[in-house]
Order: C-alpha cells, then structure tokens, then sequence
C-alpha cells in the first residue's frame, strides 16, 4: 500500500518507518527543510533509541521516502496520515490550526479514493471538522474518507510501542476506511477497536489523562507517606497487586511532563468547559502536578541549607529517561524553581543536547560526578539508568557536602546513607 504521513516528529517518523518496515511504500513529509535534510543523509533529528535502524532500512530499502514536497507524497497514496503537532493554546484548548493547514493542503492533492488519518491527539469533533475542510475543496464525485486513529506510542520505546500495540483504536462511519485500515494494521496482531470518530477521540484524551491521575494521586500518597513514616514504594507494590489497579504509573516523583499529558489534561479540561462541564478532578490532578516540583525544590533547600548561593547538581533534564525531550519537562520546572532562589544549577544530561542547557542559563557538566563538584547536594531528576551506578564515594568526596534529592527514588537510601550522605527520596 501506498502511505503519505504528513508531519514528521515523534509520531510522523516512527509510523512511516515501522510501515516501511512491515513492506509498505511510506512518504514522509515535512515543512521543515533542515529536519529532511538531515533524514536523508540517515540522521535522526532527535533521540529515540532503535529509530535509526529502523529509519536506515526504509531508505535503503527504497520503501521509506522523505521529502518537503507534500504533491510527491500524496502521488497515489491510498492513506494519508496527519502528525502534525497540537499544542496548547494561551486558554489550555488544543491548537488545531496546523492540522487544518494539512487538510486544506492535502485535499488539493486527492483526486481519488484516499483515507485521510488523523493521528495528532485532537478534541472531540475534529474529525468532522477535518472532513468538512477537505469536501468543501473537492468536486463531489471524488471519494475519501475521514478517520481518527490516535496513537499512544511512548517516547523512548516509540519503536516497540508502534509494533507491539497494546490496542489499534480507530474512529470512523466509513466500513470501507474501518476495512482498510484494519488490513494496514492487521501484521500488528493487535486488539483493534473500531468505533465513532468522537469516541475515538475521547479514548486517546481520557486513556492519558487517567495515566496522569494515577501519577498525581501516587505523587500525594508520597507526600502523606513522607510525613507519617511509610514507605511509598511498599505501598504502591501493596496497590498494584490488585489487579483492579495494576503496577504501571504508580511511581512517585516530580510529578509528569513531556510533550502530552500536560497538554492534554489542560485540553480535555477546557474541552469539558466549552460542554459546560467542571472537570474539576482534572483541575486537581495538574494543581497536585505544579506543587510537586515545589515540594522536590523544598527537598533540596532542606538538605542543602537554603539554596540561595549554593550549587545544585542536577542529574536529568529530559522528561524521561531514552529521550532528549524536554517539553513541559518537570526536571526544567524544579530547576527553574531553584534557580528563582538564588541557586547555581550545574547540570548533567546523557543526550539532551548543548542548546538546551544555554537557553536556561545553567552551566553544563560533561557527567553527573563533575556536575556534583563542589555541590552543596545533587538532584535526581531524570532516572537515567547510569546514574544508579555511579562511584559514590567518588561522589561523596567531590560534594561541598554530601547531600543527595532523589526525586526518582532510583537510588538506595540505606546504601548512601551508611556511606554518610543525607538522602531525601519521595515518600520512603
Ligand atoms: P512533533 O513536534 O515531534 O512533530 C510534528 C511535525 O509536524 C514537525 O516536524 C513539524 O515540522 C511538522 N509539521 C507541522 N506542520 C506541518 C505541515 N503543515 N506539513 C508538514 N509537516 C508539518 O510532534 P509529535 O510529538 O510527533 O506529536 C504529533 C501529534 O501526536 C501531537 O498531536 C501529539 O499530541 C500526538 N502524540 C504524540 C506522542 C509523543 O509521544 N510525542 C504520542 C502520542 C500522540
């Protein structure tokens, strides 16, 4: 089959590789010119580990294209998949003006039967609002069909999550876009859900902003277990047992980022505000989120003294760990907090790149011992694997004093503190 995917980030690259990758004739299109550019000489323009391999094979194959030229792409293509990116707007709503752009763009180059996909996570009734743009620029005899397909891939393990699915959701009236877009999918061998477009919609918005609850309620848990003496790790083990509740997003911290459960819990709130509906609930998952990179910066000034004219180091910057993205990353949010109150901020980061560290003023260290040097206490912000087996007594001997934050819980306490460090983790 032949695959235009329009938007050419996270989502856009890792479908249309894994599509080539299954044997599918794939164009990926983009208006950044640099970003091609660098795809065509085989780099990936971010971090996501297993996409090159992945990425090389689609072009040597002849099976994965990459261009700027959306005309090229969209040349006989029977789908055509829209990944353009959804930010908020200024009122937490989900700005749809560029997947608007790509269905007006797009419908100048249909001129016969083509299922048009939108993968961008995108508020209820957009695909209607999609399907309309693109009829009132098509003469009436020309067939096409509208479908949502959210997708729900992570990033860091966006490769395994794009061929191992836990669920194919797609919302869509059309049997005959439901029909081709089961076939497309059916190498996955995963669950596929069809239901309405709106429906569709809903599942990509409740399905993270309920991986977002479950994170804010265990992140509160901490912060009671921190003041009564319990141990939050045992209590989220305890919970998860129950197959009611399950282990996944159960881990306290500073509370979540990247580039969609931020966005989407401010989108599905003001979704509910134009229904005249108060999602309170939700209002109260991101209120819990905002004061838990409070509550890790008060972590720090209790270990370090204050942090006014101290040095903090600070081991992560990206969201999670297997990824350079820093958007609405909690680690930038903590620092931001203790940099407001006077500290010096060292940081460290395994992959996120130069630019990043100029852009929030802070110094740059080559890796997490000589971050620390000097430090009056070392932030763990990011559970970046090699960070659990550093030289501590290294570590211990470079500090100011040897005081560690461990916003991650990736560390162990009875290890650092026999080793004469004071350690704080979240609710432990
Ligand atoms: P991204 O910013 O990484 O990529 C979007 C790409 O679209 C950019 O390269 C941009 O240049 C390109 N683009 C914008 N307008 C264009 C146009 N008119 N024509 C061609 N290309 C255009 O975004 P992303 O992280 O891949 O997210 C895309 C969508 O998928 C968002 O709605 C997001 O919420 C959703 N989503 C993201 C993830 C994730 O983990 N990143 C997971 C699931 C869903």
């Amino acid at each position: 089959m032949r695959i235009a995917i329009i938007g050419t980030g996270y989502v856009g690259l890792v479908t249309g590789a894994c599509f080539a990758d299954i044997g599918h004739e794939v164009a990926c299109v983009d208006i950044d010119a640099s970003k091609i550019e660098r795809l065509r000489k085989g780099e990936i323009p971010f971090y996501e580990p297993g996409l090159d391999e992945v990425v090389a094979r689609g072009l040597e194959s002849g099976r994965l294209t990459v261009t700027t030229d959306l005309a090229d792409a969209m040349q006989g293509a029977q789908f055509a998949f829209i990944c353009v990116q959804t930010p908020p707007r200024e009122d937490g709503s989900a700005d749809l003006s560029r997947v608007e752009q790509v269905a007006r763009d797009c419908a100048a180059f249909i001129d016969g039967y083509i299922v048009v996909i939108n993968k961008s996570t995108v508020p209820v009734g957009s695909s209607t609002h999609i399907e309309r743009i693109i009829r009132e620029r098509l003469p009436e005899n020309v067939e096409f069909d509208v479908a949502s397909n959210p997708e729900f891939l992570r990033e860091g393990s966006c490769v395994f999550d794009f061929m191992h699915p836990d669920r194919v959701v797609i919302g869509t009236t059309s049997e005959r876009a439901a029909g081709a877009l089961t076939e497309l999918y059916r190498p996955l061998g995963a669950p596929l859900l069809v239901t309405d477009p709106a429906t569709a919609e809903m599942i990509k918005y409740a399905s993270n902003t309920f991986l977002a609850t479950k994170i804010s309620f265990i992140n509160a848990v901490a912060n009671i277990c921190d003041a009564v003496g319990a141990d939050v790790k045992d209590v989220a083990l305890g919970m998860g047992y129950d197959g009611r509740i399950g282990f996944e997003f159960l881990k306290p911290g500073p509370g979540f980022g990247g580039s969609c459960l931020p966005k989407d819990s401010r989108a599905l709130i003001s979704l509910a505000e134009q229904h005249g509906y108060d999602f309170h609930l939700l209002r109260g998952v991101l209120d819990v989120n905002d004061a838990q990179h409070r509550v890790i910066a008060r972590k720090v000034a209790k270990l370090a003294g204050g942090v006014d004219g101290k040095t903090i180091a600070i081991w992560g910057i990206s969201f999670k760990p297997n990824t350079d993205d820093v958007r609405d990353s909690p680690a930038i949010a903590v620092l931001k907090i203790l940099q407001s109150q006077g500290a010096h901020i060292r940081a460290y980061d395994p992959v996120v790149g130069e630019s990043v560290y100029a852009d929030l003023g802070v110094e740059r260290a080559p890796g997490a011992i000589e971050a620390a040097e000097g430090a009056h206490c070392v932030l763990v912000l990011t559970e970046w694997n090699e960070f659990r087996w550093l030289d501590f007594a290294r570590l211990r001997d470079v500090m100011a004093m040897p005081a560690v934050v461990d916003a991650r819980n990736l560390l162990d306490p009875h290890l650092l503190r026999q080793m004469g460090f004071s350690y704080e983790g979240v609710g432990r």
